[in-house]
């Protein structure tokens, strides 16, 4: 039976791939009739590595090459999706922003 297997990605978007039996392989890889789905959450468990890759063209975090300045916390240096940083909102909370277009590039060098 086939699988298709929803990636939760480190910049936060998903990414779908088949995983194919062999039935539909040597088909074409056409997904059979049989088929299952599972969400991979991010991290990626080693048995479904390598996850794919971003395609989106509105994907923020790819286009700032993995590294991020959060525009809502000012938090520098963020290396996944989902920022880091800690806000004062009644009281501490994680910012969670997720990179968007006012977000700015973060320094590659450090
Ligand atoms: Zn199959
Ligand atoms: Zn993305
Ligand atoms: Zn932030
Ligand atoms: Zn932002």
């Amino acid at each position: 039976m086939c699988q298709l297997l929803i990636y939760d990605l480190i910049c936060c978007h998903s990414s779908k791939k088949w995983s194919y039996c062999a039935d539909s392989q040597s088909s074409g890889r056409i997904p059979c009739k049989r088929q299952t789905s599972l969400v991979v959450s991010y991290p990626t468990p080693a048995a479904f590595e390598p996850a794919p890759l971003c395609h989106r063209p509105e994907c923020h975090f790819n286009r700032f090459d993995g590294v991020w300045d959060c525009c809502w916390c000012g938090k520098t240096h963020n290396t996944t999706g989902r920022c880091s940083g800690f806000r004062m909102y009644y009281e501490p909370t994680t910012c969670e922003h997720i990179c968007c277009p006012f977000c700015k590039r973060g320094d590659q060098g450090l």
